[in-house]
């Protein structure tokens, strides 16, 4: 087990030197899980050697993390994992990342994701998936497949990740670490590679919900530099108790693994042990949200995705012959398959003659997926259920068909679409030893509250 206050006791007996070579070290002798794309060696240590001398302090003084390579970070490229961007060296760094180091904590890489984080497995990386960190005959999960195989490996105790529709808590579940999706708008998505931009949010991976928060607490806050971030409202809270927690009945159905289902009962058992008050909840809308995201997710895409010119950056295709053939080339090189299918779908959807018939009607079944919610949360303080419909999947099992792949994902994205903080918790194993995790869903901004309540089974 490495949580942050361990490391802290390590770098303290010894160095932060000595706990980022041993992180680094680490992570090269697991370099088999393919978690990470690139090594930030020399930043790191720089930065560990100004940590041992003073010169850099705070409350993560030396703590070693991971980034999903979607974040813009120093000292090495920013791949997104795709060939688009496969040398692209950021200007700058994303905001999580600079509040982190403002507390002295030291990025020691980058972490593999489905390229564009459009996936749920890690296999749609243009450099080769993670494998899962319980059994790698297994996928990480994804698209922050690399970033929770790095934290469950205990290379690093946090691993920053975005959620869009489920990156965070479907590889979290996967691999036997905490997760958290936040309220959207909670932390800065400022020098982060746009996916969608109406349900993408950051967050973090970590062995303890306690760590999560801390985490959580740091990153979290209003930031000019991205205008939807909400006024600074995370603050980490103590265990409300007697809470109204509702078991989500459509996400219990036959079509989820007995074990998964199993594990949430038990789940909602230890919070009845508590003093919590778990009751069945039913929420019908949710059997449409799969429908309302696979078309308002690749219609943001496919209009994120049309920056990569190959003439502003990213990959150019050599020797064009027209402008046409320029772009043409340059985005079929740069994409992988899964990005080509979601800008075709996305601007499909978004063409004239069927934008009312799709996105229109999907932006408003939203709207009901949003009310749904509200008022199920006027008599409840928590949603529980599972995070995906079984546990971690053979690598390969799901690559041939998209829409089975997506499937995997009907837990994770309503809370997506309607912008509320969901967090995945583990919640033990299967037979087969593979983590099961459960999902708490709140309210807009009751996040602290999903984590103390993690929080608090935690410490029994
Ligand atoms: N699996 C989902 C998708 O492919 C979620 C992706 C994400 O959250 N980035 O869209």
């Amino acid at each position: 087990m490495t949580n942050i206050a361990e490391i802290q006791s390590q770098i303290k007996a010894s160095s932060a030197r000595s706990v980022v070579e041993a992180a680094l070290t680490k992570a090269r002798d697991n370099e088999n899980y393919h978690a990470l794309l690139s090594f930030t060696d020399s930043r790191a240590l720089e930065r560990a050697d100004k940590v041992d001398s003073g010169q850099i302090t705070g409350r993560l003084a030396g703590v070693p993390f991971v980034v999903k390579d979607n974040f813009l970070a120093f000292g090495a490229p920013t791949t997104a994992a795709s060939h688009m961007l496969e040398s692209f060296q950021a200007p700058l760094q994303a905001t999580a990342i600079e509040k982190l180091e403002a507390e002295g904590a030291i990025c020691i890489g980058k972490a593999n994701l489905d390229a564009f984080a459009h996936g749920g497995s890690t296999e749609n990386s243009a450099f080769g998936p993670t494998k899962n960190a319980f059994d790698m005959s297994r996928v990480a999960g994804g698209s922050s497949g690399g970033s929770a195989v790095v934290t469950a490996l205990h290379i690093v105790p946090f691993a920053l990740g975005s959620d869009t529709g489920g990156s965070i808590r479907q590889p979290a579940s996967f691999n036997g670490v905490v997760g958290v999706k936040p309220t959207y708008g909670t932390v800065s998505r400022y020098g982060v590679v746009a996916m969608a931009s109406s349900t993408d949010t950051i967050g973090t991976f970590a062995t303890s919900a306690a760590d999560a928060e801390f985490i959580m607490s740091i990153i979290s806050g209003r930031d000019a530099r991205d205008m939807t971030t909400l006024p600074d409202f995370f603050v980490p809270q103590a265990i409300r108790p007697a809470q109204k927690i509702g078991l989500i009945k459509e996400f219990m159905s036959d079509e989820v693994d007995p074990e998964v289902r199993a594990r949430t009962n038990e789940y909602a058992e230890r919070l009845r042990a508590e003093g919590h008050v778990v009751e069945e909840v039913s929420l019908p809308i949710v059997q449409y949200t799969l429908a309302m995201y696979y078309i308002i997710v690749p219609a943001e895409v496919s209009s994120n995705l049309a920056r990569y010119d190959g003439i502003r950056y990213g990959h150019r295709a050599a020797a064009p012959t027209s402008l046409g053939d320029l772009y043409g080339r340059s985005r079929d090189e740069g994409f992988v398959a899964e990005n080509k299918r979601r800008i075709m779908i996305g601007s499909y959807v978004l063409s004239s003659g069927f934008f009312d018939a799709y996105y229109q009607q999907a932006q408003k079944a939203r709207t009901l997926l949003i009310r749904a919610f509200n008022e199920l949360f006027e008599s409840y303080d928590v949603l529980l259920g599972p995070v995906t419909p079984t546990p971690a999947f053979r690598l390969g099992e799901n690559t041939s068909d998209p829409i089975k792949m997506y499937l995997a994902d009907i837990m994770t994205v309503p809370a997506s679409l309607a912008g509320i903080p969901a967090i995945s918790v583990p919640a033990g194993v299967s037979q087969a030893g593979l983590p099961i995790g459960v999902q708490l869903i709140g309210q807009r901004r009751s996040d602290a509250n999903l984590l103390s309540l993690a929080r608090s089974l935690e410490e029994k």
